[in-house]
């Protein structure tokens, strides 16, 4: 599903990703760990086109993201395409990042109304499905102030799940909770996985990513420094960057 081949970027004259390549296939879990700095979060906002990349390409289920390929030329796509493109990813943030003036329905019900112009019944109805599969039915009619940080960070996932993505790309989604509120939030992630979502999922939580992951990627200093299955890379990591750091998280 997923297709990164050769991404470079830089920040002025600091490169953040070095050459990254990294396929998901559909319905697996990919999970992204590396140090602070490792270029992570670029990676993600790299691959739903939230930062331009200076070389090399994302193409998801084949269609190429923020260009269009012209012969051996890549032309940048307008921002309309790019925000059509943006639908189809979904990203959940370390801090919820929901709208603070809309009700939780009406978070869930926006972007399909307005991005993808499903009909506002319609969405509602999904709206009220998605927020059983996440537990918080109850909540339809509450603001997000109301809630607690792991029933915030639900609701964002449901809200991210509400369009359908292909992916849905997680950048540290439990970090900013209180450490009695990380498991229901990874609880409802654990679900998506079961029923086939396709993911990338930047976390420090090793025994998710060993119960969770297909692929764990390690990361360090914008380079894919190994990947494989978690009992490989977690358990028997082959290269020292890889040791050194789980033996500071683990
Ligand atoms: P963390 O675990 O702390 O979230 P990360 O692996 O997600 O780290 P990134 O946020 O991708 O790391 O940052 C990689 C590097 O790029 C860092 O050195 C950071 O300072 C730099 N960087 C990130 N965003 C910008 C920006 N907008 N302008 C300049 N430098 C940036
Ligand atoms: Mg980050």
């Amino acid at each position: 599903v997923v297709d990164v081949r050769g991404l470079h970027k830089s920040y002025g004259l600091t490169e953040v990703l070095k050459g990254v390549d990294l396929q998901v296939r559909a319905g697996e879990v990919t999970v992204l760990l590396g140090p602070s700095g490792s270029g992570k979060s670029t990676l993600l906002r790299c691959i739903n086109h939230l930062e331009k990349v200076n070389r090399g390409t994302v193409a998801i289920d084949g269609e190429l993201i923020g260009y269009r390929a012209a012969g051996a030329r890549l032309h940048e796509l307008r921002e309309r395409e790019v925000l059509r493109q943006r639908t189809h990813i979904g990203f959940v943030f370390q801090n919820f990042n929901l709208f603070p003036h809309l009700t939780v329905a009406e978070n869930l019900v926006e972007a399909p109304v307005s991005a993808l112009g499903v009909p506002r019944a319609k969405a509602r109805e999904r709206a009220e499905r998605l927020l059983m599969r996440v537990g918080l039915r109850d909540k339809a009619k509450a603001y997000p102030g109301q809630l607690s940080g792991g029933q915030q960070q639900r609701i964002a996932i449901a809200r991210a799940l509400a369009v359908e993505p292909k992916v849905l790309l997680f950048d540290e989604p439990t970090s900013a909770l209180d450490p009695e509120l990380v498991g229901e939030v990874l609880d409802v992630i654990k679900d998506l996985a079961r029923s086939g979502t396709t993911m990338i999922v930047v976390t420090h939580e090793i025994g998710f990513a060993r119960e969770v992951a297909d692929t764990v990627v390690f990361m360090d200093n914008g380079q894919i420094v190994e990947q494989g299955a978690p009992a490989d890379v977690l358990d028997n990591p082959r290269q020292e960057r890889t040791r050194a750091f789980l033996s500071k998280v683990l």
